[in-house]
């Protein structure tokens, strides 16, 4: 099938990539030009395990891409809507792109003589795609949904890292319609996945992705915080974990204690829900306790490494890492960040050394911080570590060559911790 993907980022690109995989003609768009060059030259703009290849193999084949949304549209069957959706400050949704992307593909919709489906992938909050970009498809092309275009709610579910992976290989796909024949056509689509493929109306589609993402958050505060109880009580979480998870309803999933979660879903998707539940005047006690106990983290593992050093200031504090976990160059809304504010805050000499997202790092913070390309040259004359993303470097690090070795470890990361002065944030 003939189909567009508009926003190639981590999920616009992945779901390109990976439907040109399965032998579909895909055209991907993007309002970062510089983006779309990188993957016409068959480079991936972002890091992520396997993208190359497959962009690569079918670039210029089964792969293209356009400088412009009309022909993108024009030329194709089917549209991925794949923009993203951040946090307004309040936490609350922000649709800015994706009504962007709305009254664009609608004026096209408008040219546009056949029947086009519009599938939408970006993360919206329950009721979004219903009360906001149907609407808006509709305004700007003149044509009514469900008879004239269809419309899909399919939400994407791809653990950066492992998203194209995730993508050939899903656990499950949502279809989310309220008409048969926009549901059947992206049935279609799918003909070549072997997983469970639910079918529902579209405000459940949504809603499954942000209780699957709340309860992954859930998850993660949960072992947190027994974490924080059980280094106060002397117990090793990670063997509590390992007890706990041989219950089959529970599972060993996301049960790592640590730092908290990050990354451009959990804290933004958590932190909608809150703000949609509040709208319709429910106040979601759970989930506003998932956020505070993920902030609480960040701020233990600076009182730790306080307790052993007293004040930070002037001290040279090595950040491993900085991507929100390992095999992905993304820092949205990683545990590095209130690290780094916390430091900066008070005077400490900060090193960051990520394997991935150093350049993401120094597009935010450009001054005040020394990055560097190896753990070493983080060590080398250091005061502190603090552990912040699970990179399989930092298990054997070379902690002789700090000037004091002193290691907060935020993810269980380290294994040989002999002669030097080690604490796990909760464990
Ligand atoms: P991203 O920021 O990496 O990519 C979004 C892309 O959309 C950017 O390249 C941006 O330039 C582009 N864009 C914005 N407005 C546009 C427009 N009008 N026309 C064309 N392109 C436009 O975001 P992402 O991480 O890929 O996430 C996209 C959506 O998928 C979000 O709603 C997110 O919540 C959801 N999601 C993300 C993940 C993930 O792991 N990253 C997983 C599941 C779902």
């Amino acid at each position: 099938m003939d189909v567009s993907v508009i926003g190639t980022g981590y999920v616009g690109l992945v779901t390109g990539a990976g439907l040109a995989e399965k032998g579909h003609t895909v055209i991907c768009y993007d309002i970062i030009k510089e983006k779309i060059k990188d993957i016409e030259r068959g480079v991936s703009p972002i890091y992520e395990k396997g993208l190359d290849i497959i962009i690569k193999r079918n670039i210029g084949e089964k792969l293209n891409t356009s400088m412009d949304l009309k022909s993108a549209v024009l030329d194709s069957a089917i549209t991925f809507i794949c923009v993203g959706t951040p946090s307004n400050k309040d936490g609350s949704i922000n649709l800015r792109y994706v009504k962007n992307a709305c009254r664009e593909i609608g004026s096209v919709l408008e040219e546009k003589k056949e029947y086009h489906l519009i599938v939408v992938k970006s993360t919206v909050v329950p009721g979004t795609t219903e009360e906001v970009i149907v609407p808006l498809l509709e305004k700007f092309s003149g044509r009514k949904a469900y008879r004239d275009f269809g419309v899909v709610m399919s939400p994407e579910f791809l653990r950066e890292g492992v998203a194209v992976e995730d993508f050939l290989k899903p656990d499950r796909i949502i279809i989310g319609a309220n008409d048969k024949r926009s549901s059947d056509l992206l049935r279609d689509l799918y003909n070549e996945f072997n997983c469970p493929i639910l079918r529902v109306d579209i405000k459940t589609a949504e809603m499954i992705k942000y209780a699957s993402n709340t309860f992954l958050a859930v998850k993660i505060s949960y072992i947190n915080e027994i974490g924080n109880i059980c280094k106060e009580l002397g117990v090793d979480v990670y063997d509590v974990a390992k007890g706990v998870s041989l219950d089959h309803r529970i599972s060993r999933y996301f049960l790592n204690a640590g730092l908290g979660f990050g990354g451009s879903c959990l804290p933004k998707d958590v932190k909608a829900l809150i703000h949609r539940a509040r709208e319709l005047n429910y106040e979601p006690g759970l989930l506003k306790s998932v956020i505070k106990v993920n902030e609480k983290q960040a701020a233990r593992m600076l009182d730790i490494a306080r307790g052993k050093l007293g004040s930070l200031k002037k001290k040279r504090v090595a950040v491993l890492g900085a991507a929100f976990k390992p095999g992905t160059d993304d820092i949205r809304e990683s545990p590095v960040h209130p690290l780094i504010k916390g430091l900066l805050e008070e005077k400490a000499e900060v090193l960051v050394y990520d394997p991935q997202a150093n350049s993401n790092m120094e597009d935010v913070y450009r001054e005040k911080i020394k990055y560097v390309d190896s753990v070493d040259d983080a060590l080398r004359g250091s005061d502190l570590a603090l552990i912040v993303t699970a990179w399989a470097e930092f298990e054997l690090m070379d902690y002789t060559l700090m000037r004091k070795p002193v290691v907060v470890d935020g993810r269980r990361a380290v294994k040989k911790k002999r002669g030097m002065d080690y604490e796990g944030i909760c464990w």
